[in-house]
């Protein structure tokens, strides 16, 4: 089986090619390194350096490469910037999605597995949201994931393609194993920002409103293991090739955490002190998202392992703490 992984030496995508090539899959990582990391590349896969808004890139990745199936990481995906400068977004995200749909026709791959977020969802009408639940995005960017997904489902009703669009909620932790270390710059999701107060390179971190209808006041995420993730990714693969009917369903593991909680869990697992200020909420900040988990386990037999707050925070402390 060939796999082009597009944007396979970013943070999930890496963590998917590793989980793919031990599998025994051939995979090609396609990827411009624009935030991805030459370190995330595995050895064992071919890599081709181009950008998925060039499509004789994306050309010369599929002249040769004979695919059963691309697996799309390439992506914008700050909220906040999407907000700033939406065409940075419409470019990348929307226009670079449908070079890939259109190359990937061109040279008869048809399957594909889209990384999709829950921001499709928008505000959360209830918990935990299901794949019902109204898909209304408060940013840009969710605009741009759900835009996606709607081509895919018009491509597949069209018979143009299969595929699976997998809606991760909050993705976190670094290989178990050891073997993906590539930090985020400047992140600015909570997971990475408490790893950085906790190794000292902040002083002291924010929390964005301690006022929502919480128990703690603080904000509740659905946080989901990244090699969770790349297991989910190999069983949509499996899943798509078997020829079963298009997938769109959310990952995640039905249990959240506030940002406090997570806090303290992060003092307990580092031995550290984690200054931090309660400051004003964040804009389009939801209290509380937790997902609904019921149809990846019933279309893929999938749910989380590794994604317990201290097995995610010790994985990271791993990387962040020498
Ligand atoms: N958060 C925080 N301080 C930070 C970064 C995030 O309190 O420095 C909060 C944020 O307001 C949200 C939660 O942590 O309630 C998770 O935020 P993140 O950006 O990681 O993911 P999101 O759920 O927004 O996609």
């Amino acid at each position: 089986m060939k796999a082009l992984v597009i944007g396979g030496a970013g943070y999930i995508g890496s963590h998917v090619v590793l989980y793919l090539c031990d599998r025994g899959i051939e995979v090609t990582v396609f990827d411009n390194l624009s935030t991805g990391k030459q370190e995330n590349l595995d050895e064992r896969a071919l890599f081709v350096r181009g950008d998925i808004l060039v499509e004789t890139d994306l050309e010369q990745a599929f002249k040769d490469g004979n695919f059963d199936i691309v697996l799309h990481f390439a992506a914008l995906k700050s909220p906040e910037e999407s907000m700033l400068f939406p065409m940075r977004y419409a470019k990348n995200n929307l226009t670079g999605s449908l070079n890939i749909l259109n190359t990937m026709l061109k040279f008869d791959v048809r399957n594909i597995v889209f990384s999709s977020s829950c921001a499709v969802y928008g505000e959360s009408r209830y918990i935990p949201i299901d794949e019902k639940h109204p898909l209304e995005p408060i940013n840009y960017y969710g605009y741009t994931k759900l835009a996606i997904e709607e081509n895919l489902a018009w491509y597949a009703r069209l018979g143009k393609i299969n595929y699976a669009a997998l809606r991760y909620f909050n993705a976190a932790g670094y290989d178990l194993d050891g073997r993906l270390r590539g930090r985020e710059p400047q992140p600015t999701n909570l997971l990475p920002i408490i790893m950085e107060t906790a190794s000292g390179e902040r002083s002291s971190m924010e929390v964005f409103g301690t006022d929502y209808a919480t128990d703690d006041g603080s904000c509740i995420r659905d946080y989901i293991h990244v090699n969770d993730l790349a297991r989910a990714h190999f069983q949509a693969l499996e899943y798509i090739m078997a020829g079963e009917k298009p997938l769109v369903t959310n990952l995640a593991t039905g249990r959240g955490y506030s940002v406090l909680q997570v806090i303290e869990s992060a003092v307990k697992i580092t031995g550290r002190t984690i200054a931090y200020d309660c400051t004003e909420r964040r804009k389009g900040d939801p209290a509380v998202v937790i997902a609904g988990t019921e149809r990846a386990f019933e279309a893929l037999g999938w749910q989380a392992r590794y994604s317990d707050i201290e097995t995610i925070l010790k994985s990271m402390w791993k990387v962040y703490g020498n």
